[in-house]
């Protein structure tokens, strides 16, 4: 079954120099007391899959490298990188590493635009525009206290089944007419 495998972070939040998170298995749990860096792990994949820094609880990209919340960067630059592995056992790593407020996108090392970078990402089944795939700390709540209607459309938007409601009302007027 498809997976993330692993998770390599340099400078980014709480984590100073290089660490690696992983390997992952198919169920996943992080435990850890309050303030140990479980939602900044969050935040780290997040930042790999192209969200934006608000998204990300800072302010600017700046802020995500390790030591910047308190003023102090260690370093000018910040990197995560996710390694995929698809059914077959086929590894793909994107990377998104920042310098100052732009960011530099990679995928299994050679730099890409943005737009390919998402392009490949949809690919693997992750919209990188809503991030829905990604259920933060409190979320679940607003999700569970939408009305039906609204849950209908987001999971029809994430499953990307929107796309064919066209096709699907055409086929069952013709089945409907024979
Ligand atoms: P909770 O259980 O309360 O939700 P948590 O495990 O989710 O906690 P996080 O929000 O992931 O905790 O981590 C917060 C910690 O991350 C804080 O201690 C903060 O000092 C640290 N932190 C945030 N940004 C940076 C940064 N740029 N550099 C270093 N540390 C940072
Ligand atoms: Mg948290």
């Amino acid at each position: 079954m498809a997976h993330l495998k692993q998770i390599d972070i340099e400078n980014f939040k709480s984590w100073r120099g290089k660490q690696v998170i992983g390997p992952f298995m198919r169920f996943n749990c992080i435990i850890g007391t309050n303030g140990s860096g479980k939602s900044n792990l969050m935040d780290a994949l997040s930042f790999v899959m192209g969200e934006r820094a608000s998204a990300l609880r800072v302010k600017h990209l700046g802020d995500l490298i390790h030591g910047a919340h308190v003023g102090r960067p260690v370093s000018r630059t910040a990197r995560v990188s996710m390694r995929y592995c698809d059914e077959k056992g086929v590894e793909t790593e994107f990377s998104r590493s920042i310098s100052g407020d732009s960011s530099e996108y990679r995928i299994n090392d050679a730099r890409v635009t943005f737009s390919v970078y998402s392009e490949e990402l949809l690919n693997i089944g992750i919209i990188t525009k809503t991030q829905n795939c990604l259920v933060f700390q409190g979320a679940v709540e607003s999700i569970a206290l939408k009305d039906p209607k609204e849950r209908t459309k987001m999971f029809e938007y994430i499953s990307q089944s929107r796309d064919y409601a066209a096709e699907y009302s055409l086929k069952k007027e013709a089945l409907q007419k024979a």
